[in-house]
């Protein structure tokens, strides 16, 4: 993350202080750093050199327009799995024609819609789904291109709750079963067969469940070749894991290189999320009280659970630095804990830090699946979000009001 680092012992993103953003635009805060976001998407788009790829960020990551904007602009694509993220990417600048759409529920709406825009291809999750884009298609008199995302039954080792590739999950369709997919496909006038699409899980630091799941793709290419069914892409899904703490992660080039190997002339469009935006972010909380007991010490800051859901919800943890390096308070072995009325409200357990009431604390890697997962929960309105482009800053989403909370509820009249 070089572009959050300590300028004269206090945190800046870019080129400008937290202390003034907070000054700003108070807090808690999501600070993003475009040259971040760009040099992350750089760093797929470049290893692919001159063989044909779409890098395409998976929005459910971030969808914050500005972000959008900004991976539109230097020509990424876009894997979108809902109608509204699809009307996000468009209202950003995106094209049409590089979206790719999965989701395992698309609805009669969104498959018109995407039809109507011209989207890449549909990433198509079952028997059934298939037949509704069909039945679209041939209502519009159309051709729907598409790709079967199969489930190629490889654990990725990550959390359970983020491991998509095995035949327990939700995810696709049986590698075993998708020929008979393809070649329902493959005769039917409204669809077009695109691609072969697969997505194993999200946070994988270890290339090795990624090249499993690409061999047992391409020998499905080859099945369908051999019954005249043409692949022209293979989308390999996202995945990727970051460094969140000291851990070991993958190796861009040296993935991409090692798919490239393998494929031929296949044009390969991969779905990367988290590895773009998670530490292109930080979420930015203020410490309110102190409160120690006899066995632990709890830092209540102001921001909770609704604003920065991950450790809540898979135990995970984001580094968390003092924006400002050098203040002395009370050392301890913290747990940073939000507002909500429930345990499970916590951000950050057992961190050795020295902090006073008023201090302000970034959660690192806090990019990716942070105001994403935000909600209202405890009528707390949705936390803003900048933008830092080296020494300038922009509001991209103003704090929510408390007239925000309920200005869509009505109360009856009996
Ligand atoms: C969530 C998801 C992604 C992005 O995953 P990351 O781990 O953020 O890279 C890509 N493709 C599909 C189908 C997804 O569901």
């Amino acid at each position: 993350m070089s572009n959050f680092s300590y300028q004269n012992q206090t945190l800046h993103a870019e080129s400008v202080a937290i202390t003034e953003l907070v000054a700003t635009y108070d807090s808690p805060l999501y600070i993003y750093s475009k040259a971040e976001i760009e040099t992350n998407w750089y760093t797929f788009n470049d290893a692919f050199g001159d063989h044909p790829h779409l890098v395409c960020f998976a929005v459910k990551a971030n969808s914050n327009l500005a972000v959008l904007n900004v991976l539109a602009k230097i020509g990424s694509g876009f894997d979108v799995v809902s109608r509204g993220e699809l009307e996000r990417v468009l209202a950003a600048g995106g094209k049409a024609d590089r979206c790719v759409f999965s989701g395992v529920a698309k609805t009669i709406d969104e498959i018109e819609r995407a039809l109507e825009v011209g989207i890449r291809c549909f990433n198509v999750e079952s028997s059934s789904e298939l037949d509704r884009i069909e039945q679209v298609a041939s209502r519009l008199n159309v051709q729907a291109p598409v790709s079967i995302r199969v489930n190629p039954d490889v654990d990725a080792k990550t959390h359970p709750y983020i491991s998509t590739g095995l035949k327990e999950n939700k995810f696709g369709v049986d590698i075993d079963d998708a020929v008979n997919l393809y070649q329902k496909a493959n005769d039917s006038e409204h669809l077009n067969v695109q691609g072969l699409d697969c997505h194993i899980g999200s946070q994988i630091t270890d290339v090795s469940p990624f090249l499993d799941a690409l061999d047992k793709v391409l020998a499905l290419v080859s099945q369908l070749q051999s019954k005249g069914i043409e692949i022209a892409h293979l989308d390999l899904g996202g995945g990727i894991g970051i460094k969140y703490d000291d851990e070991q992660t993958i190796d861009i080039a040296t993935y991409v290189s090692s798919v490239l190997d393998k494929v031929g002339d296949l044009e390969i469009i991969l779905e990367p999320g988290r590895a773009i935006v998670g530490n292109a972010g930080v979420f930015v909380t203020k410490v309110e009280f102190l409160k120690q007991n006899s066995e632990h010490s709890f830092a209540i800051i102001d921001g909770a659970m609704n604003d920065l859901l991950r450790p809540a919800f898979y135990n995970a943890y984001h580094k968390v630095l003092p924006v400002n390096e050098n203040t002395k308070g009370i050392d301890a072995n913290w747990d940073l804990v939000g507002p909500i009325c429930e345990t499970g409200d916590f951000l950050a357990k057992n961190r050795k830090l020295s902090l006073s009431e008023g201090d302000f604390l970034a959660f690192m890697s806090a990019g990716a699946y942070g105001f994403t997962m935000s909600s209202n929960y405890n009528s707390r309105p949705r936390v803003a979000e900048v933008m830092v482009s080296n020494n300038t800053h922009t509001l991209v989403r103003e704090r929510e009001t408390i007239q925000d909370l309920f200005n869509k509820e009505y109360i009856i009249n009996d």
